[in-house]
């Protein structure tokens, strides 16, 4: 499945990427009101206006910016995943202002509220707690969701099998009421009908299963494919896997919300693993080659003679897979090795005597370090370079 890189979401709203929350709204609904598809009939209207809305899910989302912030599109969309990308439609125009101006922005878990059509299913978030291996190696995960499933004895239509839901005739299954305000202008105000709360349709004799809500609570067993290199934070979204509608529209979608459990020994930044370890001095000074852990396994490292505390030893291709927006990887980071090297705070008798012999070798000068270099400007050095 060839997919073309998503633009930059910042780019796509126009705003920077200080934008405050407020300004991305703001950016977003003058797009919206130039490019959807119920106001302008460019042929890429519906294109551009899917851009922008998933645009400004991520941005106006904390998590999903910080995510994005970090990882790109990685960080925020699911790619190839099974039923991945966009679906489900998109918000009508009324119904953006209707959220805008409700202030509960975003669309990344809709309420299942349309004014417009049948409503959406709700979206519905999952977490999911993978260890350190399984977030760089990828895994393949048995999740248990908890959803209102399709009744199956009146295949969700709410009415007791034989007989069907007939028209309302309050609103003659339009689903909608309107009322004129008479204010400055005449206010035409669009609500679910009363009587029949917005379906259009009246159900006289109830499911029992079900008892007319057309559905029952299950839980599903889904095998979630866990791409190699995902991060803490991420999601993985699996559209139309969310709850049905309970109008005969489509499902929501299942957001599963990646939780990366810490390792003993190594910690992760970006695509590379951090490994620190501590050699003896006399390993520092004459070099060693000693067993380290890796991802993979434990693999041999050369310390080299005059090893300095701090210093940091890079192992090409040990590190984290990088995943790609269509859930792909392409090539792996590195483990950065950092080393410490301890100086011994018991002496047994023996090395009391050798230190001694030793220090009366080494002399007592004392060299001041040249300012600015210091140990930890090296390793800021090292990691903020690779
Ligand atoms: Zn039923
Ligand atoms: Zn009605």
């Amino acid at each position: 499945m060839e997919r073309t890189m998503p633009r930059d979401y910042y780019e796509v709203l126009g705003v920077q990427r200080t934008a405050s929350k407020d300004e991305i709204k703001q950016a977003f609904r003058q797009l919206a009101r130039q490019h959807h598809p119920d106001v302008n009939n460019a042929p890429d209207a519906e294109d551009r206006f899917k851009e922008i809305n998933e645009a400004y899910q991520v941005l106006s989302d904390d998590n999903r910016r910080a995510a994005y912030d970090r990882f790109g599109h990685a960080g925020v969309t699911n790619g190839g995943m099974p039923g991945g990308g966009f679906s489900g439609g998109f918000p009508g125009i009324d119904e953006i202002f209707e959220e805008l101006f409700g202030g509960l922005g975003g669309f990344g878990f809709n309420t299942g509220r349309r004014s417009r059509g049948p409503a959406r299913g709700r979206d519905l978030r999952h977490d999911l707690k993978v260890d350190f291996q399984q977030a760089v190696f990828g895994a393949e995960i048995d999740i248990e969701v908890n959803r209102r499933e399709k009744c199956d004895m009146c295949s969700g239509s709410g009415a007791k099998p034989g007989t069907s839901p007939r028209k309302c005739p309050e609103c003659n299954g339009s689903g909608q009421a309107r009322r004129v305000q008479q204010t400055f202008f005449n206010m035409v105000t669009v609500t679910d009908c009363p009587r029949c709360r917005g379906k259009g349709e009246i159900i006289d004799s109830p499911c029992p299963k079900c008892t007319g809500i057309g559905a029952v609570l299950g839980g599903r067993t889904i095998k979630l494919k866990v791409p190699p290199g995902v991060d803490d934070g991420m999601q993985i979204r699996l559209s139309s896997e969310g709850e049905p509608s309970t109008s005969g529209g489509p499902n929501g979608d299942l957001y599963v919300v990646v939780h990366v459990e810490p390792h003993e020994y190594f910690k992760r930044r970006n695509h590379d693993i951090i490994l620190e370890i501590s050699v003896n001095v006399a390993q520092a000074a004459l070099g060693d080659v000693i067993s380290i852990p890796t991802v993979e396994g434990d693999i041999e490292l050369t310390i080299p003679a005059g090893t300095q505390s701090g210093k940091v030893i890079r192992q090409r291709g040990k590190g984290v897979p990088k995943l790609r927006p269509d859930a792909t990887t392409a090539g792996r980071g590195d483990q950065l090795v950092v080393v410490t090297v301890e100086v011994p705070s018991k002496l047994t008798k023996e090395q009391r005597e050798l230190f001694e012999k030793l220090g009366q070798t080494l002399g007592r000068e004392v060299i001041p370090q040249k300012a600015g270099r210091g140990f930890l400007d090296r390793i800021a050095d090292f990691l903020g370079g690779s």
